[in-house]
């Protein structure tokens, strides 16, 4: 019987991928995952089978590997970012326990909200929390609620999937519930392509931030109400004094 490895790969480049997953990856005879994710380590792990999949096709992905390791074989199952968040790891320990399969071991890697607020300088120096805006698995009003909710509680907010090509319009929804709680000027950033050709950042406004054309690989950040702009920097603070003095929410010290 042979096992499965379910790898977070990082957002794209070599430096953000963890030694764990390098290693787990070396340790595996084929590589199974979405097409994107494929082209990103085949280069890197010559010599292994490589099995290429739709990404709709997330839960016979699933079966596939347990199908697989049952002939013996190292399974290596990746996606970008981090495995668990909104990655692969559930449905695969969900389909495991639902088929008695349960060698599966997961390898956390860096999720796309840390890797973009690396780019982008601090954003979620404090409390943040997460949304995707995906309602192919999560209806529209729950996500709605959760944006009223994060935006009451005064997190930094980080959005994922907030636009493809069958869901356009939904940042432009988002920012209008989360604009009925925040004032327009509250300080925000995207990353798009991290790691990735074409990687590019922004800043921007709440008000500002439905116009920034983004597309799947784009993770958006909304500042809570200490963040400020900086030297080009979204910075949240975390509380700190410097000469017994407070940085304001405009970035100056006073
Ligand atoms: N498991 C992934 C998230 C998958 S959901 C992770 O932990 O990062 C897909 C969403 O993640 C995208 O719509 C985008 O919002 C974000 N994302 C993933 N990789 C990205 C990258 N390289 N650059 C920018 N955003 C990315």
């Amino acid at each position: 019987m042979g096992k499965i490895f379910v790898i977070g790969i990082g957002p794209g480049d070599k430096d953000t991928m963890t030694e764990g997953a390098v290693s787990a990856l070396e340790a595996s005879d084929v590589i199974v995952g979405y097409r994107t994710y494929i082209d990103l380590v085949r280069d890197r792990f010559p010599g292994k089978d490589l099995l290429e999949s739709s990404m709709r096709s997330e839960t016979e992905r699933c079966r596939k590997c347990i199908e697989l390791a049952k002939e013996g074989m190292t399974v290596a199952l990746i996606c970008s970012g981090d495995a668990g968040v909104y990655g692969m790891a559930s449905p695969m320990l969900e389909i495991g326990a639902a088929e008695g399969f349960h060698d599966i071991e997961i390898i956390p890697g860096v999720t796309a909200a840390l890797s973009g607020a690396a780019l982008l300088g601090a954003p979620v120096g404090h409390d943040f929390c997460t949304i995707s805006l995906s309602d192919l698995l999560t209806p529209w009003e729950v996500i709605e609620e959760r944006l009223r909710c994060a935006a009451k509680g005064d997190f930094c907010i980080v959005l994922y999937n907030p636009s493809s090509n069958k869901r356009s319009g939904h940042l432009e929804k988002a920012c209008k519930i989360l604009l009925s709680v925040l004032p327009g000027d509250r300080p925000c950033g995207y990353v798009k392509n991290i790691g990735r050709n074409g990687c590019e950042k922004g800043l921007s406004t709440l008000s500002e931030l439905a116009g920034i054309n983004a597309d799947m690989a784009t993770t958006v950040f909304i500042g809570n109400s200490s963040s400020f702009i900086r030297n080009e920097r979204l910075i949240t603070p975390r509380g700190y004094k410097y000469n017994n003095k407070t940085m304001n929410p405009g970035g100056e010290i006073s």
